[in-house]
C-alpha cells in the first residue's frame, strides 16, 4: 500500500475526528460566511505527485480553496431556488460515502430496498397513488429527461414502433406543448434527439405564467388526433404559478396526450393544507418530476422522477446483461435511469424524513411560505420596489418602481452578492428585468427579514 494510503488507514479515526471537528467549524461559521462570494481569478496548481495525506489536504483545502466557498447553504442565499441540508440529511450523505452502497441491483444489499421505501414515502407525501414508481436522479434535469424519454416511447407506441430500439427517427416529428417549461425541458428535448424545436410554447394567462387551457386545446385540436407530449408546470422559477392540472389532466379524455408534471419545487406545496390545492390532480399525470436538493433540504444532489408506466421506462433504461439478470416485475434500479453504477442517493432523504417526518418538512414548507409573504408585503409597501406577481408560494419576484433595465438589476445584483448578506439572482419577466428571492433553506427565520430588506434598500 501507498505510504500516505497507510499512514492514513492507521490513523482514520483520528483523522475523521478532525475533518468531523472542521465540519462543525463551517457549519456553525455558515451564519456569517459570505452568502456568496464572486470568484476571483486563481491560478491552477500542478498535478500533485507526491501526496500529502489527507490531514494534508485538510489543510491544503482550507487555506486555497475555503475561502472562495459560499453560504449558499444558510438562511439568505435566495438565489435560483435552493435548499440547504437538514441536520439528519447531513448525516445521511455522510453515511452514503461511508457505507458505499451501489443500489444498481438487488444481488448483495438492502440499499435498493431502502431507496425503494423512500421512493414510497416521497410518493405519499406529494399526494402520488400506489400506481406511480419511482427512481432517485441527481437533480430535477435528469428527472424531466427521464419523464420525457418515458414520453417518447409512449409516442412510439401510439405508432406502433419500439422508439428504443428503432431510435427517434422512426417516430417522426414530436409536439410538446407547455406554457412555460424550465430550460431544462428544452435541454432534454435535446438530449433525447426530440429537439428544441419540439417545443411549442402555448400562450399563458394574462399577466400569469401558468397555462391558458383554452390556448391549450386549441393547440391539441390543431393536432388532429396526432399523440403529443404536454409539459405542465407546478411551480414556475420566476413567480412560482401553477398550471391547473387537473384541467390539464381532463383534456385527455378529448386529446391523446403524455402529461407531464415539471413539479420540481411545487410538489412540495402538498405539504401545506392551505397550499395543497396548487397541486391537486398531480396524481393524474404519467410522468412527475421532484427535486429533493431544492426544498426538500437534502445536500446536492438528489432528485425523483415518477411515472405510472414503468414498463416503458424499463424499454428505454434496459441495461439486460447476462451477471446482472433480466429486468423483473419488480425491476432493479439499473433498469430505471441513465445511471448504471451511482451512489445510494436516497439516503439523506431516508435520515431527513426519518428524523423530521412530515410534520418537520412541512414546517419548512410553510416557514418559507411565510418568509416569501413577508418580504412580498414589505416591497409592496415601499414605492421604491414593485412587486411583479403576487406571492403564491415561495418565490418573490420584483423590480425597482423607476427604470428596471438590465444595467441597473445587474448592478442592484452584484451589489448585494458583494455586500455578503444576501444572494438573489435576475431574471426578466414579460419583458421587465427583475429580482427574484426564493425560499427553500431550513434555516431561514422570520427574524432574517430585516437583513434581508436592509441588503435590497441598499443596494437600490
Ligand atoms: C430547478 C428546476 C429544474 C432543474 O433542476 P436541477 O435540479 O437544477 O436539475 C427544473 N424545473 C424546475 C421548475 C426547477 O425549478
Amino acid at each position: 500500500m501507498h505510504e500516505r494510503l497507510g499512514d492514513d488507514l492507521a490513523r482514520l479515526p483520528q483523522l475523521l475526528e478532525q475533518t468531523g471537528r472542521y465540519a462543525t467549524d463551517l457549519l456553525s461559521g455558515l451564519e456569517t460566511r459570505a452568502v456568496a462570494v464572486p470568484p476571483a481569478p486563481r491560478a491552477a496548481r500542478a498535478l500533485p505527485q507526491e501526496g500529502k495525506g489527507l490531514a494534508g489536504a485538510l489543510e491544503e483545502f482550507r487555506r486555497r480553496w475555503e475561502p472562495g466557498f459560499s453560504g449558499s447553504a444558510g438562511p439568505r442565499y435566495l438565489g435560483f431556488v435552493t435548499g440547504g441540508a437538514t441536520p439528519a440529511s447531513l448525516a445521511g450523505d455522510w453515511l452514503t460515502s461511508v457505507l458505499d452502497q451501489n443500489p444498481t441491483s438487488g444481488l448483495d444489499s438492502a440499499a435498493p430496498d431502502l431507496e425503494r421505501e423512500v421512493v414510497g414515502w416521497l410518493r405519499e407525501l406529494f399526494g402520488l397513488g400506489e400506481a406511480h414508481s419511482g427512481a432517485f436522479v441527481t437533480g430535477a434535469t435528469m428527472s424531466n429527461m427521464v419523464g420525457l424519454a418515458i414520453a417518447r416511447e409512449w409516442l412510439g407506441e401510439q405508432a406502433g414502433v419500439a422508439v428504443s430500439d428503432a431510435g427517434v427517427g422512426a417516430l417522426g416529428p414530436v409536439t410538446v406543448l407547455s406554457g412555460t417549461p424550465h430550460s431544462s425541458v428544452f435541454k432534454a428535448l435535446s438530449m433525447l434527439g426530440l429537439g428544441r424545436n419540439a417545443l411549442r410554447p402555448v400562450p399563458t394567462q394574462p399577466g400569469r405564467e401558468c397555462v391558458d387551457l383554452t390556448e391549450l386545446e386549441r393547440a391539441l385540436t390543431a393536432l388532429e388526433g396526432r399523440p403529443a407530449v404536454v409539459v405542465a408546470n407546478a411551480g414556475t422559477v420566476n413567480t412560482g404559478d401553477f398550471d391547473d392540472l387537473r384541467a390539464i389532466a381532463a383534456l385527455r379524455e378529448r386529446h391523446p396526450f403524455w402529461l407531464h408534471v415539471d413539479a420540481a419545487f411545487g410538489a412540495y406545496a402538498a405539504l401545506s393544507p392551505s397550499h395543497a390545492h396548487l397541486v391537486a390532480g398531480l396524481d393524474e399525470a404519467d410522468s412527475v418530476c421532484v427535486d429533493l436538493h431544492k426544498w426538500g433540504n437534502v445536500p446536492y444532489d438528489s432528485a425523483v422522477q415518477f411515472t405510472r408506466r414503468r414498463d416503458l421506462q424499463v424499454r428505454v433504461f434496459r441495461n439486460a446483461a447476462a451477471y446482472l439478470g433480466l429486468p423483473t416485475d419488480d425491476p432493479d434500479f439499473i433498469h430505471l435511469t441513465p445511471e448504471n453504477s451511482r451512489r445510494l442517493r436516497a439516503l439523506a432523504a431516508w435520515f431527513s424524513l426519518t428524523a423530521y417526518g412530515r410534520a418537520g418538512h412541512r414546517e419548512i414548507v410553510e416557514r418559507n411560505i411565510a418568509a416569501a409573504r413577508a418580504l412580498g408585503d414589505r416591497l409592496e409597501a415601499d414605492p421604491r420596489w414593485r412587486l411583479l406577481a403576487p406571492v403564491r408560494l415561495n418565490v418573490v419576484c420584483f423590480t425597482v418602481a423607476d427604470g428596471p433595465t438590465a444595467d441597473r438589476i445587474d448592478r442592484i445584483v452584484k451589489t448585494v452578492a458583494a455586500g455578503g448578506d444576501l444572494f438573489v439572482t435576475p431574471t426578466v419577466l414579460d419583458g421587465t428585468w427583475a429580482l427574484r428571492a426564493a425560499f427553500s433553506n431550513w434555516r431561514t427565520t422570520p427574524d432574517q427579514l430585516d437583513r434581508i430588506v436592509d441588503a435590497l434598500d441598499a443596494a437600490l
